[in-house]
């Protein structure tokens, strides 16, 4: 795989200023890939100037000409598509077919939807004797996971743009090449110098530098909920904006009217696309006493269905993490009916696609965020005991109701404290706003509320 060996500041990639280097590995055969340059305080402080100095001009750029650009930087990304997907295939492990239709296609939807939204958005309103003008924050530290390594730098980094503001980006340390790349897509689609700039590094280095940095006026940070914690309480102190994607623990809630086979189908295969590797994914399926067994049998037979078409998770460590949670759950009690703890292979970072039965909602593989291939399938014996499980954790970012009529769904759906909602299968939309209830995280990603995370008010009255 193509790697720069330095970081993209004000423009150009420059040397590094210390001479750390990441090894990025393949999870699929563990070889490596490629190498980038460990960020240091000094990286993140060259790329936060460049941002500062490059804001007061961006954000003075008509929003028209600010969504032309961000349209051209679409552009690339489809231009690099197959190198796009074979990129993140490389460095996170996804089946090829799954990295150009999600995690190469996506980022392109969500692009075009920011250059459109920069020229239609109302940056500009009337309220009684007032008009109120909506300006960019400043400069963004964005933090980003390896999960979907391109869509959740799209997600940040799209709608920044779009409002004003300058971007300094430090990606996931497992994969840093595909950051790379959409460095190289802003540079050819003419984004000015200091618009956007990358450090590639490691969390605790480079990220901590960047949400700490005194030139940064909002943090925008996807992970975990215990690195989230840390980067609001600092980005609390300094009287920072900021913006938190966290984790899930969703709830694939299935009403007694609903089509069994269909819920069940999809909440499994959404569970394993990307591996389970997804914060939003339906972990945890909700069925009625009477149909408990069906849906038991029909669960463990899609999942089995899997088989090698799975591919792995990113790295060892989630490798382990994963394993862990499945023998914690068979310790307390839950009842392996596919898949299981053991490594499918020998080599890679594989886990069995795996289906959990006789959950009960206070186990630990029903509370935690598990981030691998797993479905635990807990029993309800009426509407009222469904909501409050599902309703059970510290987490409320997405969700799933299925019901015979979209009425009855919808009913149920309204009293999920979380942030997303999928009604009998509905699809996809890229803008629609997304983020989560409770600790799930702070402030909401895509479409016109994404955008609107990165504006400030300022009302003059007359
Ligand atoms: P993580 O450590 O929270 O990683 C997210 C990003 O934060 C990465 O860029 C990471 O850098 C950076 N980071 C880590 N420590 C930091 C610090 N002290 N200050 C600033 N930035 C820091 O997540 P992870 O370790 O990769 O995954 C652990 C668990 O988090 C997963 O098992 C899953 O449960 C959850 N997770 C959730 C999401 C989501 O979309 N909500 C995504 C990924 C993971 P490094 O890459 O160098 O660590
Ligand atoms: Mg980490």
């Amino acid at each position: 795989m193509k790697a720069h060996d330095g970081m993209y500041i004000g423009g150009a990639w420059r040397p590094a200023a210390g001479t750390d280097t990441i090894t990025v590995l393949s999870p699929a055969d563990e070889q490596p890939v490629g190498e980038v340059p460990a960020g240091t305080v000094e990286d993140v402080d060259a790329a936060v100037r460049a941002a500062r100095e490059a804001f007061p001009a961006w954000a003075a750029t008509p929003p028209v000409e600010r969504g032309a650009l961000i349209g051209a930087l679409r552009d690339q990304l489809v231009a690099r598509k197959d190198e796009i997907a074979e990129t993140v295939t490389a460095e996170l492990g996804s089946p090829l077919p799954f990295s150009q239709m999600v995690h190469a296609g996506v980022p392109i939807l969500v692009a075009g939807s920011y250059a459109e939204l920069a020229a239609t958005y109302a940056f500009e309103e009337k309220i009684g004797n007032s008009t109120v003008y909506m300006e960019p924050v400043g400069v963004v530290g964005a933090i980003t996971p390896w999960n979907y390594p391109l869509h959740q730098i799209v997600n940040k980094v799209a709608p920044a743009l779009a409002a004003g503001c300058t971007v300094v980006l430090k990606p996931a340390e497992d994969t840093p090449l595909t950051a790379q790349l959409f460095a190289e897509a802003a540079h050819e689609a003419g984004i000015p110098a200091g618009v956007f700039n990358l450090v590639t590094g490691l969390g605790p280095v480079a990220g901590q530098a960047l949400a700490e940095h005194e030139g940064v006026d909002l943090v925008s940070f996807t992970g975990s909920t215990a690195v989230g914690k840390q980067i609001g309480a600092t980005a609390g102190a300094a009287v920072k904006r900021v913006a938190l994607e966290l984790g899930g623990k969703s709830a694939n809630v299935i009403l007694p009217s609903a089509d069994l086979t269909k819920a069940v189908k999809a909440g499994v295969a959404n569970v394993m696309s990307n591996s389970g590797q997804t914060c939003s994914a339906w972990t945890r399926m909700l069925v009625d006493s009477a149909r408990y067994d069906e849906a038991v049998a029909l669960a463990a037979e899609a999942a089995a269905k899997y088989g090698s078409r799975i591919g792995p998770v990113v790295n060892a460590k989630q490798q382990a993490r994963v394993r862990g949670y499945i023998d914690k759950g068979v310790e307390e009690g839950a009842r392996v009916v596919a898949g299981g703890s053991e490594a499918p292979r020998e080599q890679g970072y594989f886990v069995q696609p795996t289906v959990f039965a006789d959950v009960t909602p206070q186990m630990t593989i029903a509370q935690e965020e598990i981030f691998g291939p797993v479905v635990s399938i807990i029993r309800y014996e009426d509407e009222d005991e469904a909501l409050r499980i599902a309703n059970g954790t510290v987490y409320g970012l997405a969700g799933a109701v299925w019901a015979a009529d979209d009425a009855e769904a919808i009913a149920f759906a309204r009293r999920m404290d979380t942030g997303q909602v999928d009604i009998n299968g509905g699809s996809f939309n890229p803008l629609a706003p997304f983020g989560g209830y409770k600790q799930s995280g702070v402030g909401r990603e895509l479409g016109p509320h994404g955008l609107t995370e990165y504006l400030q008010t300022k009302s003059l009255q007359f």
